[in-house]
């Protein structure tokens, strides 16, 4: 590395008098390589120069870190040293009192370096320190809660329908080799999400991590090693998707891909799934309907109306982002909203003042940018923002949280995923008619009804298409709850008990009896 990268890296860090702990220090100023076999090592070994990827720290649009660019045949290793760990039954066969010893610890050790995972996701995604420590916790209640699964997975003593003659029962297997490829607005959730099951479950995990945040990943797999996770059962292979990605998505020995990420990217790994029938599920895009009835407690529920959207800079796959607001109250909603964005402070993750952060890339900002003109010229009303942030924010990609009243349904905003801090309002007249507009989308991740009828929510809550229904609430996520889309918000469930279905196959064992 050479000197000015790593002095660029840690002024990066230490931008605005904050330093990182030491720890995070030292991480970041490493060079990466691929996690496989329990060791980090150089992409594609030998290859001079190094393949690396260089990780930019949003909030300086400066370098961060560096990391290895996994090729084909990286690929090719780690689904191997995976397989080569199903094939000795290392973890699978381990007894289930064993690896949930070995998932909670690796819970507790994530509990231990909260700090550090934080410190990583904060600086590699943006988000402000708070939520990413509300993100360490969350995952590690994630790996306890999953831990507890270990030991209570069994098949069934089934009696057959049309004879005597035979004793039945199921077994529940695990897949075997699990690909798990993710998005960078949750960098540590979004890889923890794809870990608990299918461990739980006694699969191997090759992870790749998005391009932009690969770094809490990487902390992880050390962290999983002093776990005690036996070899080969979790490797993390940072690059890019269309090498690194592709390559897991179209591997015979991969058994299963878990993906988060767009829904396009989302076609292309079914496709490539093709190859050898593997199975996918997929956490894909959303554009979320959050429906405000006239009744609504505005004074205890409109600032969580706007967060609904504005929570992590709105690169949250379930924001609330159509804001469906019934005529009478329409212009309180704009009002309230405008005041709420207001509040909102914008500015490095790192400062304690910080409710926002910046957008995770430069190609993010052009893309909600061009979303905030286009929804100006299509003769949305702009009521707050809308602009880049500059002067001391001029180097990261920071935009003001904005707001639109008036939106029509047929406009870009509306209609499609800005994955930004864009709010839209689209007023409505009756339930019958905001039914059908919240479900006019080709998404159905979530939704949210904000009134104080509890008819008219278990109403709503049953006709809406959408695979998570909030009331009253928005964007709340627990382990035992399960999570998913309809339509092309993806297919199959994250969390909860649903989730071991996605990562294990039953079955079926015939005795003949005399
Ligand atoms: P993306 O689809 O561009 O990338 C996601 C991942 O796929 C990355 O790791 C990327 O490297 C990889 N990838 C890219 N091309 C690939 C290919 N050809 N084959 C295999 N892998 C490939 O998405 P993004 O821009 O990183 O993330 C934002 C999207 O993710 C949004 O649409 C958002 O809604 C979605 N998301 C969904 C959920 C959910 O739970 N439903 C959660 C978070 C994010």
């Amino acid at each position: 590395m050479s000197a000015t990268t790593a002095d660029a890296r840690s002024q990066s860090a230490t931008r605005g008098g904050w330093t990182p702990n030491p720890r995070v220090a030292t991480f970041l100023a490493e060079p990466h390589g691929l996690w496989i076999d329990d060791e980090e090592r150089q992409a594609s070994r030998g290859t001079i120069p190094p393949r690396v990827l260089d990780v930019v720290n949003p909030a300086t649009g400066e370098p961060l870190a560096t990391v290895a660019a996994a090729s084909g045949s990286d690929v090719d290793d780690a689904v191997a040293a995976a397989r080569g760990a199903v094939a000795a039954g290392t973890w699978a066969r381990m007894a289930p009192e064993g690896r949930e010893e070995v998932l909670r610890r690796l819970a507790q050790l994530v509990d231990d370096h909260t700090e550090e995972l934080a410190q990583l996701d904060c600086l590699d995604n943006g988000m402000p320190l708070a939520s990413a420590r509300e993100e360490v916790a969350g995952a590690a209640a994630h790996l306890r809660y999953f831990a507890g699964w270990c030991g209570k997975l069994h098949g069934e003593t089934i009696t057959p329908y049309r004879t005597q003659n035979h004793f039945v029962y199921t077994e529940r297997e695990p897949l075997g080799v699990v690909a798990a490829i993710t998005a960078w607005n949750f960098p540590l959730d979004n890889a923890v999400w794809k870990l608990g099951a299918p461990l739980a479950c006694g699969n191997s995990v090759v992870l790749k991590p998005a391009e932009e945040t690969p770094l809490s990943a990487l902390y992880l797999a050390r962290l999983s090693a002093d776990a005690g996770l036996p070899k080969g059962v979790f490797s993390v292979v940072t690059g890019t998707g269309e090498e690194a990605g592709a390559a897991l998505s179209g591997h015979v020995d991969v058994d299963k891909v878990a993906f988060t990420g767009s829904t396009q990217t989302g076609r292309e790994v079914v496709r490539a799934s093709a190859v050898n029938l593997k199975r996918v599920t997929l956490e894909l895009g959303g554009k979320s309907p959050s429906i405000v009835l006239a009744d609504a407690d505005l004074d205890r529920h409109l600032e969580q109306i706007v967060r609904a959207v504005m929570h992590n800079s709105g690169q949250v796959c379930s924001a609330g982002s159509r804001v469906f607001v019934q005529r009478p109250i329409a212009g309180d909603v704009a009002a309230g909203a405008k005041e709420a964005a207001a509040r909102l402070r914008v500015g490095p993750g790192w400062l304690p003042t910080t409710d926002l952060g910046p957008l995770v890339s430069a190609p993010q900002l052009d893309r909600v940018l061009g979303f905030i003109s286009a929804g100006s010229a299509d003769g949305a009303e702009l009521v707050a923002g809308g602009q880049r942030l500059g002067a001391e924010l001029a180097g990261g990609y920071f935009v003001e949280p904005t707001v639109f009243a008036a939106v029509r349904d047929d406009m870009p905003i509306a209609r499609d995923e800005i994955f930004g801090p864009v709010l839209s309002i689209l007023p409505f007249d009756d339930l019958d008619e905001v039914v059908a507009r919240a479900n006019a989308s080709v998404y159905g991740l979530a939704a949210g009804v904000w009134t104080r009828d509890i008819g008219a929510a278990h109403d709503l809550a049953r006709r809406l298409a959408a695979g998570t229904v909030w009331v009253n609430c928005y964007n709340r996520f627990d382990p035992a709850i399960p999570f998913g889309g309809y339509r092309q918000s993806g297919y199959g469930r994250e969390l909860g008990e649903a989730a071991l279905d996605e990562y294990t196959q039953r079955k079926s064992v015939w005795i003949g009896l005399p």
